[in-house]
């Protein structure tokens, strides 16, 4: 097990959140367009929603990636729409993204993809060990040393989520984590996910359009042109 306190996870509260973006002329497009909701310490919610509904905006607003035009989000006590640059940079450091396409570095090893992130700060843990935990936790014991140009689809998926496990996040978001993958390497990852949340207790957002995989979830939230339509 880990060497690092587990991180109880946190609980997310959305209030009436908005953002627009301009689109050509005067013209505006609402992105979200007043969503609230509670995320519960440790849940593992599935956003779901046609393409272009608002998931990943909706997700680069909870990771701090993007501004509310209003609203407020909360997690684990703090209003992130609120907070200063410094703050908002350590605040992205302490949670955890997972992107469609999985972003590794190609240059370097499994093990160094998901070190990378802590590679520049101090940590109370050891980062090698932390990132052996990590690539045994998501299956890749052995494949330590192994580049992402020899690693399957999957595989390098699974690199990414370890690596976005590393400095234990209260908090994981994951933007269609599955998108690039075929159904069945899909449905392990989203697999590995609930196993995940089980050991580390991590809150997880999972936006997919897949209804089969967010109907794996314990919770899911559904949005229609930025708004919420029916959540549990
Ligand atoms: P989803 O992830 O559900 O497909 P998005 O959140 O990516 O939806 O997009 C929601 C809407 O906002 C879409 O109509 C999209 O075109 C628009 N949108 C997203 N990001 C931008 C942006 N940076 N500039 C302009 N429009 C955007
Ligand atoms: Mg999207």
């Amino acid at each position: 097990m880990t060497e690092t306190p587990l991180p109880q996870g946190a609980e997310v509260l959305v209030t009436d959140v908005r953002k627009a973006f301009r689109t050509g002329g005067d013209q505006q497009l609402r992105a979200v367009d007043g969503v609230s909701l509670r995320i519960g310490p440790g849940r593992l919610v599935a956003l779901t929603g046609p393409s272009g509904s608002g998931k990943s905006t909706l997700l680069h607003l909870l990771g701090a990636i993007e501004r509310p035009d209003s609203g407020s989000i909360e997690v684990a006590g703090t209003d992130i729409t609120a907070l200063g640059r410094r703050a908002l940079a350590d605040y992205r450091r302490g949670i955890g993204i997972v992107f469609q396409r999985f972003h590794l570095l190609p240059a370097l090893t499994a093990l160094d993809n998901v070190i990378a992130p802590v590679l520049p700060v101090r940590t109370a843990f050891d980062k090698r060990a932390r990132a052996r935990e990590l690539l045994a936790a998501v299956g890749l014991a052995g494949r330590e040393d192994a580049l992402p140009s020899k690693l399957s689809g999957g595989q390098q998926q699974r690199v990414a989520i370890a690596r976005a496990l590393v400095n234990s996040p209260s908090l994981l978001l994951a933007d269609e984590p599955t998108g690039n993958l075929d159904s069945r390497t899909g449905a392990e990852v989203f697999e590995l996910l609930t196993e995940l949340r089980a050991t580390y207790g991590t809150t997880m957002v999972v936006a997919t359009h897949d209804p089969g995989l967010a109907e794996a979830c314990e919770e899911q939230v559904r949005l229609h042109d930025g708004r919420l339509q029916a959540a549990e």
